[in-house]
């Protein structure tokens, strides 16, 4: 048996002794912290993925825990759910983001997803036609890249400009656009930036996009996770001048990625999506699909109606302390240079620079070394399209977050060039 599988191409990875070929996130978080080393007696610190919902400090709210016990308790949703998703959480998510929309939305326009990364693939999946081609972000969040090649659709990218904090760089959009393209990506508050977009800039991508007749695709799984001076503004605020589908999911405003319970919104007040038959499209690719379990989605009006602010407030106000902790902490550091504090989501994405270092000769080898010598885990910036960057995540208990930069610190110090 184990030499059929292996004749027919299933070798088994084991421990990773060198960088994956793909590059995807999971996978290099998984060889760097294979690469730890095993006598150190210091316990392993990893900022690479942004998942708070193990420290403590980041517990999600009672209220959100119930809801789901409650829906369980209750005996009435152990059965599937219609394609789309139970209305009583298509008509809560309607409601919830409507709260920042100039219209309304209505429960047809919600699709109940598994999680905001089953609603990246349906988009892309609903998208995807022999000759259209989709315009990403550089830096951005490869899983999208993932979805567009495994349904055959060209991707094309646009850079976000550091210097300008990671807006979007229109002039490039209209660049690589052509009549094929079908849509742009957008994601704000941003991974891996930490940027946070103001009005002003996304009234301008939606005028850019309405010029080149091309959809906006708004990734807003940080939908409110703000701490800086701008405040969040929907992409669908511009669904007038532009048809936006947004994408969300709870996983990362409540802490609670396992959770799996997302949405795809068309929020297109002008009904262009509908008449082009965009929304039969969704229906379609989602059936038959797996489906967000019934009784979290039973959960839904509960956990986006009753949450209180004052969970949201000091989760907020963790996270503007860490966003400010680790920029300060940084700044100390010579080879790297910090562009801008982030001012949303759970990163910062900082500057590598090699000049200042002996001995290293890119993101993944300073990233493989760190693992080795000081049991930290960072992102290189290769994962996120951006090589010799490096991606930190802040969203981590105080006492981990402050141990773990000073191991980079003293990393960096004893690898800096002797003058
Ligand atoms: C985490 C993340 C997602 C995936 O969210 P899930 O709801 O856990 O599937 C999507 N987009 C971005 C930019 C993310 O960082």
């Amino acid at each position: 048996m184990e030499s059929k599988l292996r004749k027919l191409g299933f070798e088994g990875i084991g421990n990773l002794k060198t960088p994956p070929p793909s590059y995807s996130i999971k996978s290099v978080v998984k060889f760097l912290k294979e690469n730890i080393n095993e006598d150190d007696h210091r316990l392993a610190i990893s900022l690479g993925v942004g998942d708070p919902s193990g420290f403590k400090c980041f517990r999600t709210t009672n209220i959100a825990e119930d809801a789901i016990v409650g829906a369980v308790r209750s005996a009435k949703f152990n059965s599937y759910a219609p394609t789309g998703g139970i209305l009583s959480a298509r008509r809560a998510i309607a409601e919830y983001l409507s709260n920042d929309l100039p219209y309304q939305l209505s429960p047809e326009d919600v699709y109940v997803t598994l999680g905001c990364k089953h609603a990246m693939e349906m988009i892309v999946k609903v998208l995807a036609r022999p000759e259209a081609n989709i315009l990403l972000p550089r830096p951005g969040f490869r899983i999208y890249e993932t979805y567009a090649n495994s349904h055959h659709l060209e991707l094309r990218h646009f850079d976000l400009l550091p210097q300008k904090g990671w807006e979007v760089d229109l002039d490039a959009v209209e660049a690589i656009a052509d009549e094929n393209t079908i849509a742009m990506v957008i994601i704000n508050p941003g991974n891996p930036c930490g940027s946070v977009y103001s009005y002003e800039h996304l009234s301008k991508i939606a005028e850019t996009a309405r010029k080149l007749g091309i959809l906006v695709v708004a990734d807003e799984v940080y939908g409110h996770i703000v701490f800086g001076s701008k405040p969040f503004v929907p992409m669908g605020v511009f669904g007038s001048t532009v048809p936006v589908i947004t994408l969300g999911s709870i996983s990362k405003r409540w802490m609670v990625p396992g959770w799996r319970l997302g949405w795809l919104v068309t929020s297109d007040p002008t009904g262009l999506l509908q008449i082009c038959g965009i929304a039969d499209s969704i229906k379609s690719a989602l059936n038959p699909a797996p489906f967000s379990p019934t009784f979290i989605q039973a959960a839904v009006p509960e956990i986006l109606e009753k949450t209180t602010e004052e969970f949201f407030s000091r989760t907020i106000n963790i996270l503007r302390a860490a966003s400010a902790f680790c920029y300060d902490k940084l700044k100390e550091i010579p080879c790297i240079t910090c562009p801008q504090r982030a001012e949303g989501a759970m990163f910062v994405l900082v500057k590598l620079n090699l000049s200042l270092l002996e001995d290293i000769e890119d993101d993944m080898e300073f990233c493989l070394k760190l693992a080795k010598e000081e049991s930290l885990v960072i992102l290189p910036g290769v994962t996120v399209g951006l090589k010799n960057w490096l991606r930190i995540t802040f969203s981590v208990e105080q006492s981990s977050l402050e141990d773990g930069l000073g191991r980079l610190r003293s990393f960096c110090g004893r690898h800096a060039k002797k003058p």
